[in-house]
């Protein structure tokens, strides 16, 4: 990992809370994972969030750009980090001193907009504190690593961050043309050649008559996800996934008080795209699964997408890093389920030393198996 600031190694001071006012001291209330309420920071007083998840409203998508939900602008500024390029969504009023993805202090507010309003948002229940011991654990089953990482680590600041997703549903129709393949056999008679002889060699060999099938096949497709963030963490939240989705609620500031919200990267019809792919693959299988015979081969599949609607989705992520040997490994955190993913230092010795042990098994096995 390249291009990470010092800034980074301090204890950086990122005010990422929203505005939400304790009741008894005025201080600034922050969202509690532990309670999935509010908390003070200062002097403890809880309170609780309605939860509710009644928000059913789809966006069509064709008419997305006049009808969704900008007012999320009101609310948020958008900062754009000049290293990595991710723009992270902070409080009217507050700013960011590094970006949380990348780690550079090189982050600046800009006059983009906070883009469409999220929807749904599955709220973080794994605590910074549970988030660390999570990664303690990780750490100390790295098998690889030098023996010394485990207590050599320096561990950097833990950001908590909400990632945009898209999800698309759609009403499918397809029709398509097959070549379904059966199988026959025959007797065939060949010459062969043995022990300088020539000889006549009857057997049987399987042979396919293959004939072409013309079908529909309809289907609607709910809440297809796909990522909306190409943050330079995102090969590692392929990792840290599944979320699960029944767990997701509707949009309310309160769970983004204390944490970073991401402003998507990947526009909705580039998601779009993106979920067309997964929904192509799923109706190829779905007609594999409905044609019988001994070879089904897909010739064409022609699909209208109908009633296409989507919803911005929030998901929440522990983005952290740790320094060791001068060098910075990022890893990351499932806020909801607590996996964690990361990249770790390896121990060339150890791999070395593992592969010759394998190695001097194998050899033993080799020498040893006609005793054996
Ligand atoms: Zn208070
Ligand atoms: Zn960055």
């Amino acid at each position: 990992m390249t291009n990470v600031d010092n800034e980074f190694v301090e204890d950086g001071i990122i005010e990422e809370t929203e505005v939400n006012q304790c009741s008894s001291c005025g201080g600034n209330t922050v969202y509690d994972p532990v309670t999935r309420g509010l908390k003070c920071p200062f002097c403890g007083t809880e309170v609780e969030i309605e939860a509710t998840r009644e928000n059913t409203t789809e966006h069509d998508y064709l008419e997305a750009l006049d009808q969704a939900d900008h007012s999320w602008s009101n609310e948020k500024r958008v900062f754009k980090c000049e290293n990595c390029g991710a723009e992270t969504l902070l409080d009217n009023d507050k700013v960011a001193d590094f970006c949380a993805f990348c780690g550079s202090s090189h982050i600046a507010v800009t006059q983009h907009d906070a883009g469409i309003k999220p929807a749904l948002v599955l709220p973080f229940q794994i605590s910074k504190e549970q988030a660390v011991e999570k990664f303690k654990k990780w750490i100390s089953k790295r098998y690889f690593a030098p023996s010394r990482l485990k207590k050599d680590h320096e561990l950097k600041k833990i950001s908590g961050a909400y990632i945009p997703y898209w999800t698309f549903d759609s009403h499918t129709k397809s029709a398509y043309t097959v070549r379904i393949g059966t199988y026959y056999y025959v007797m065939e008679t060949r010459t062969v050649h043995r022990d300088g002889k020539t000889e006549q060699v009857t057997e049987q060999v399987r042979k396919i008559r293959w004939r072409t099938e013309y079908g529909r096949y309809n289907k609607f497709f709910d809440d297809v996800l796909v990522k909306a963030s190409r943050n330079v963490a995102s090969g590692l939240i392929d990792k840290v996934e599944p979320f699960q989705l029944d767990g997701l609620l509707d949009y309310r500031t309160e769970y983004l008080s204390g944490f970073l919200a991401e402003r998507y990267s990947i526009p909705l019809k580039e998601g779009w795209y993106s979920a067309r792919g997964i929904i192509d693959q799923r109706i190829r299988n779905g007609i594999l699964r409905k044609e019988t015979g001994d070879e089904v081969q897909i010739v064409n599949v022609d699909t209208s997408y109908d009633g296409i609607t989507f919803k911005h989705i929030l998901l929440p992520l522990w983005i952290s890093s740790f320094a060791f040997n001068n060098k910075i490994y990022r890893f990351l955190v499932n806020g909801q389920t607590g996996k964690v993913s990361g990249k770790a230092p390896i121990s060339v010795w150890k791999v070395m030393f593992t592969i010759l042990m394998i190695a001097l098994v194998a050899g033993i096995v080799y020498l040893f198996q006609d005793v054996l």
